[in-house]
C-alpha cells in the first residue's frame, strides 16, 4: 500500500473571503482523504499551512514536509494536494519541487486534477504547462486588483478599503470620507501644537492628560502618523505603500503615488500641512542621536572651529603639483569673505584627523568610557525593551482580531444561509479595519531607530571584558569615516584651531561630556599615520558592503544604506570570526 501525505493551503482570509470559500481547509481535506481512498492510498499524514497565501514563501508546514521528504524521516510515497494552485507558487517553484521529489521517489497528485501525476510523462508535462498557467493568472489577478484600484481612485475617488483616519468617518452608502467634528478638532490641535513647536512626545502627552475623545491611550506613532497623512489637505493617495512580504510594507516613492485632489472636505489647509512636513524634516536633523553633519565623510568638518574668525572648518580636496587629490579642511569665514577677513591656513584632514582621534586615547580614560558606555548602553536596551513589549501588546492584539475574523468566516463557511455572509460583511470590514491600523502602527516601530537588543548585547560583549573596556581608538581608526565621526562627535563639541608664531598649531578641544579642555601644540604637518591604517580599513570596508549586499540572515530586499551605527551592529553579529581573522 502506497504512503500517501496530503498537503492544505488556505490563503489568508479578508473581507473577499467568498472567493476561498470553495477551497476551505475542510473541503481540501476531503478531497484528499476521498482520493486516497479511491487509489486505495494510505493517508499517514496532513500538513497544513492556514492563512498563508500563495505569493509569499513563508509556509512552514510546506517546509517541513519537504525537509522530511529531503532527510527520509518518513519514506512517503506519495503528495496529494487538493489542486496544483495550492502546492506551488510558481512554475519554477513547482519544478524545484518535482525534482526533489523525484530524487526521493515521491510522486505528485492532484485530486481534482486527475492527469496531474507525475508517474506517467504526460503527466509531468501537463504539471509544467499548468504550472506556468497559475503562474500567469496570479501576475494577472494581481495586475487586474491594482489596475481596478488606480482606475477606481482617478474616476471616483472613493475610499477604497483600508480605515478611515482620525477625523474622517467613511459614509456607508457614498463610501467617502466626511469630516468627524470631534475627531477633527483633536486633528486640528495635534498639527497647531506642532507648528507651535511642540514635540511629538508633548502632544501625545497632552492628548493623554485631556483624555481627549475619551480616550486613554495615545501613542507617538499614531501621532506621527497623523502629521505626515496628505489626506487631512483633501487629498486622497494611493499606492503610497507596497507589501513586501507577508504583513510588511514598504513606502513607495513620491512618483509612484496616485493622488486624487480635493477628493473630500480637507480638515487641514495645504499650507499648513506643508509646514509641518518642513518642521519635521528640520527637526530629525537636528535629532541630538542622529549625527549631526550627515552625509558628511569627513571627520572634522564644523567641529573644527576658527580661532581667528570663529567660523567653521569645512573640507574641501585640491590636486597638489604631482596631479595626486589632498583634501584639507578650510575656514568657511575666509572662504566666505575674502583672505582679508581670516588668514587661517588650510589643514591636511589626513594629517589632523588621526591626531585627534589619538588625543582620546589618551584623556578618555577606561573608567570613564566604560561608565558612559554602560549609560547609553542601558539607555539603548531600556527604551529597545519598552518599544519591543509595546510592539509585541499590539501583535497581541491584532492577532486577537485575526482570530474573530477566522472564527467568523468560519461562521460563514459553515452555514448553508446566504444571508449569513451579508450580515457579517460589516463586521467583517470593521474588524478587518481595527487589524490594518494596529498593523500601521506595528509597522511604525520598525521605522523608527529602534535598536535590536541582541545586537546591542554582542556588541557590548564585544568591547567590555569584566571590567575593561576594550574599545580603542585604533579599532575606531578602522571604522569608515562616518562612523568616526558619529563616536568623535559624541564626546568632542569643537576643536578651535589657532596658529603660533612658530608654525605650530594650538588645537584646543572642548568636549561635550564634562571634562577639562585639551590643549594640543603641534607643528601639524609632522603628524605622523600609521603605515597599515588604509589597508586595514579597506578590509573593514569590504566587511561592511558584503554584509550591507548580501550578510545578514533576516534581510530578504534590495542592496540598502543602512545607518552605519546599525550596520556595525550587524556585522558584530554576523560576522565575529570574518572580523578577527582581518584584525
Ligand atoms: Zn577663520
Amino acid at each position: 500500500m502506497k504512503k500517501a501525505v496530503g498537503y492544505i493551503r488556505v490563503s489568508d482570509m479578508g473581507p473577499k473571503a467568498k472567493v476561498n470559500l470553495k477551497e476551505s481547509q475542510e473541503t481540501q481535506l476531503s478531497h484528499i482523504k476521498n482520493y486516497c481512498e479511491q487509489k486505495g492510498y494510505e493517508l499517514v499524514e496532513v500538513y497544513e499551512d492556514l492563512d498563508y497565501s500563495g505569493g509569499t514563501s513563508k509556509r512552514p508546514a510546506f517546509q517541513q514536509m519537504f525537509n522530511e521528504i529531503k532527510h527520509k524521516d518518513n519514506d512517503y510515497d506519495v503528495i496529494v494536494v487538493y489542486s496544483l494552485s495550492r502546492f506551488a507558487r510558481n512554475l519554477k517553484d513547482l519544478l524545484v519541487h518535482i525534482d526533489i521529489m523525484e530524487e526521493h521517489n515521491v510522486e505528485f497528485a492532484s485530486a481534482t486534477e486527475e492527469f496531474l501525476r507525475t508517474d506517467n510523462y504526460m503527466g509531468t508535462f501537463m504539471i509544467n504547462i499548468l504550472g506556468a498557467i497559475a503562474e500567469l493568472q496570479r501576475m494577472q489577478i494581481a495586475e487586474t486588483v491594482r489596475d481596478n484600484m488606480i482606475g477606481i481612485a482617478r474616476s471616483k475617488g472613493r475610499f477604497l478599503g483600508g480605515i478611515a483616519p482620525l477625523g474622517y468617518n467613511i459614509n456607508p452608502k457614498t463610501k467617502k470620507y466626511e469630516i468627524n467634528n470631534e475627531e477633527a478638532d483633536v486633528v486640528e490641535t495635534i498639527f497647531n501644537m506642532y507648528l507651535e513647536g511642540k514635540g511629538i512626545d508633548t502632544i501625545t502627552q497632552h492628548l493623554i492628560r485631556e483624555r481627549a475623545l475619551g480616550r486613554e491611550k495615545y501613542s507617538k506613532s499614531t501621532i506621527r502618523s497623523i502629521l505626515v497623512n496628505p489626506i487631512y489637505t483633501g487629498d486622497l493617495h494611493y499606492n503610497r505603500r507596497k507589501n513586501i512580504g507577508e504583513d510588511r510594507k514598504k513606502w513607495n516613492g513620491e512618483d509612484q503615488w496616485i493622488v486624487n485632489e480635493d477628493s473630500h472636505t480637507p480638515i487641514i489647509s495645504k499650507k499648513i500641512f506643508n509646514e509641518v512636513q518642513k518642521l519635521m524634516k528640520e527637526k530629525s536633523n537636528n535629532n541630538p542621536f542622529r549625527n549631526k553633519h550627515k552625509g558628511s565623510k569627513h571627520l572634522l568638518s564644523g567641529i573644527l572651529t576658527c580661532g581667528n574668525c570663529g567660523n567653521h572648518y569645512f573640507a574641501n580636496a585640491k590636486l597638489n603639483g604631482s596631479g595626486n587629490k589632498y583634501e584639507y579642511y578650510i575656514c568657511s569665514g575666509k572662504q566666505r569673505h575674502s583672505r582679508a577677513f581670516c588668514q587661517a591656513k588650510g589643514i591636511r584632514v589626513d594629517k589632523i584627523d588621526p591626531l585627534l582621534i589619538d588625543s582620546m586615547n589618551h584623556i578618555i580614560n577606561q573608567d570613564m568610557l566604560l561608565k558612559l558606555f554602560n549609560k547609553q548602553f542601558e539607555e539603548y536596551t531600556s527604551s529597545s525593551k519598552k518599544k519591543l513589549s509595546e510592539k509585541l501588546n499590539l501583535e497581541r492584539q491584532k492577532n486577537k482580531i485575526q482570530e474573530q475574523i477566522n472564527r467568523l468566516v468560519k461562521k460563514v463557511i459553515e452555514s448553508d444561509d446566504k444571508r449569513l455572509e451579508e450580515i457579517y460583511e460589516e463586521n467583517m470590514i470593521e474588524l478587518k479595519e481595527k487589524s490594518e491600523e494596529l498593523q500601521i502602527e506595528i509597522e511604525n516601530f520598525d521605522e523608527d531607530d529602534m535598536y535590536n537588543i541582541e545586537s546591542l548585547e554582542a556588541f557590548k560583549k564585544m568591547l567590555v571584558k569584566g571590567d575593561k573596556f576594550e574599545l580603542t581608538m585604533d579599532f575606531v581608526k578602522m571604522l569608515d569615516k562616518e562612523l568616526q565621526r558619529d563616536i568623535v562627535s559624541r564626546f568632542i563639541d569643537k576643536v578651535i584651531v589657532e596658529e603660533l608664531e612658530n608654525g605650530n598649531s594650538k588645537l584646543t578641544v572642548k568636549y561635550k561630556i564634562e571634562m577639562e579642555d585639551l590643549q594640543i601644540v603641534k607643528k601639524i604637518n609632522k603628524v605622523k599615520v600609521k603605515e597599515d591604517f588604509d589597508e586595514r580599513r579597506e578590509i573593514f570596508n569590504k566587511i561592511l558592503n558584503h554584509v550591507a549586499h548580501c550578510g545578514y540572515d533576516d534581510y530578504t530586499g534590495p542592496p540598502v544604506s543602512l545607518d552605519k551605527n546599525e550596520l556595525i551592529l550587524k556585522i558584530i553579529k554576523h560576522s565575529q570570526m570574518l572580523i578577527h581573522q582581518c584584525l
